[in-house]
């Protein structure tokens, strides 16, 4: 029988990425096979995330491509999966009718028997309850030859309600993975030739899983941290509330986390702080991340940050802009407030003006790009070990990987490197990327090689 073909769009966050290869891993199981060009495909899947306004629009218009690319082949099965297809559920199909299937988050697991559904009837599924136990969590990713990192969900969800945010709606409620399903999968991963693991989560602080005694995420990390063949460990994303001081002290007492935390602050004013639900104060957040700074010196600490929340004012917003030179971050994403229907912020008054929003974002984004690059350069002259992860995409004669505090680092050498840990010297630094060469000790390994 000739094998089908699937395709995924995927929009928005590392855990979206990361559903996606376990939509792939579960349709391979059912005899489809991904391609690189949708046009082949008789499947396709938009995994869809609604966190940023921009995120949605391009859903929406790739939609309107794929309308052409159905009525040229009819028997082609369109679904759309992610927060987007849970939080509109049908309201997809009244708007795209074309389309044959919108899965939620909990729904992922189910996906084969929706498609044989589909198959069996022509009629479109819109499948969007919550389950208690969502067993996607479980569903392990098919690993990829050559790959070094791999991402690892250990729970989802998130409890938190921040006010601006739609995930404790599209996501449900915080669930954990249990703690041995984990490390079990990590040793897998191990064996197979992964080096560094991502432990994924929407709060992975407020990690809780049991083993006949209940584990927290500190004592996760330490568990992987003596698992033999993994070499780095990362995790994201971090609530500054949960982080403990348990926590701060692995990045000191396990050797392979590597020094670097996406911490979430999203404004200097603590009047905007307590309307966004964020529950802690800018001085909360600057104790952790001195805290952090005191247990791990060269840590480097990266952030999101919201502009023109409701309410916003002149002086709120040169708190955040005070906020940022006093903490100085390695890099963040920064983004304009935009509304998400049914959250509590989509409620509040006194909105402020695209324009003013669009002129905080370019202030914010200037004064981080010079903070990025004085970060940046102040490496230059460092030895850092590189975790080889391929080919640059700018030049075939050059590797690239990434330090231990996940700065992208391009180098020239061997293709044999890849796969491999190597020490490099920084010798240039940009605003995305560094340079480096092969110190003079890894050259001469390199030769006895
Ligand atoms: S912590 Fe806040 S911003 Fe993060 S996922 Fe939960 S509700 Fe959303």
């Amino acid at each position: 029988m000739e094998m089908k073909r699937i395709f995924v769009h995927t929009y928005g966050c590392q855990m979206n990425v990361h559903d996606s290869e376990k939509i792939v891993a579960l349709m391979e199981n059912s005899g489809y096979e991904i391609v690189d060009d949708e046009k082949k495909a008789d499947l396709i899947i938009i995994n869809t995330c609604s966190i940023r306004e921009k995120a949605a629009q391009k859903v929406y218009s790739q939609l309107g491509r794929l309308r052409k690319l159905k009525e040229k082949k009819p028997e082609l099965i369109i679904g759309v999966g992610g927060c987007l297809a849970q939080q509109w559920g049908a309201k997809f199909i009244e708007k795209a009718p074309y389309l044959n299937l919108v899965f939620g988050t909990h729904n992922i697991c189910h996906l084969p028997e929706f498609i044989k559904m589909i198959e069996k009837t022509g009629m479109p599924q819109v499948k969007t309850e919550f389950h208690e136990s969502v067993k996607s969590l479980g569903i392990l990713p098919r690993s990829k030859n050559g790959k070094v990192s791999s991402y690892v969900t250990i729970m989802q969800g998130c409890n938190n309600f921040c006010s601006y945010c739609v995930v404790p709606y599209v996501r449900g409620q915080e669930e954990s993975r249990k703690f041995c399903d984990i490390v079990d999968e990590v040793k897998t991963l191990a064996a197979s030739g992964i080096r560094e693991v991502t432990l994924l989560g929407q709060n992975v602080n407020s990690y809780c899983g049991t083993n006949g005694i209940v584990h927290d995420f500190t004592d996760l990390v330490q568990e992987i941290g003596t698992i033999s063949g993994i070499e780095r460990i990362r995790f994201t994303t971090s609530h500054p509330k949960d982080l403990s001081d348990k926590l701060i002290n692995c990045f000191s007492a396990v050797d392979i986390l590597c020094e670097h935390i996406h911490l979430p602050v999203q404004s200097g004013s603590d009047r905007i702080l307590k309307m966004m639900n964020r529950c802690y104060t800018f001085a909360d957040y600057y104790e952790k991340v001195d805290k952090l700074r005191t247990v791990c010196p060269d840590i480097s600490i990266t952030s999101d940050i919201i502009v023109g929340f409701p309410g916003e004012t002149d002086t709120d917003f040169q708190a955040t802009i005070d906020m940022m030179g006093k903490i100085r971050f390695d890099s963040s994403f920064s983004f304009k407030y935009s509304e998400r229907e049914g959250t509590a912020a989509a409620e509040l008054k006194d909105k402020v003006s695209e324009c003013i929003k669009r002129d905080r974002l370019r202030i914010v984004q200037d004064l981080q790009d010079r903070h990025t690059i004085e970060r940046n350069r102040a490496m230059i002259g460092n030895k850092e070990e590189i975790l080889v992860e391929g080919i640059s995409k700018n030049s075939h004669k050059d590797l690239t990987g990434r330090t231990r505090t996940n700065k992208v680092v391009n180098f020239e050498g061997n293709y044999e490197l890849i796969g491999k840990t190597v020490s490099v010297m920084i010798i240039d630094a940009y605003l995305h990327s560094l340079r480096g060469e092969l110190t003079k000790e890894e050259v001469a390994k390199c030769l006895l090689r």
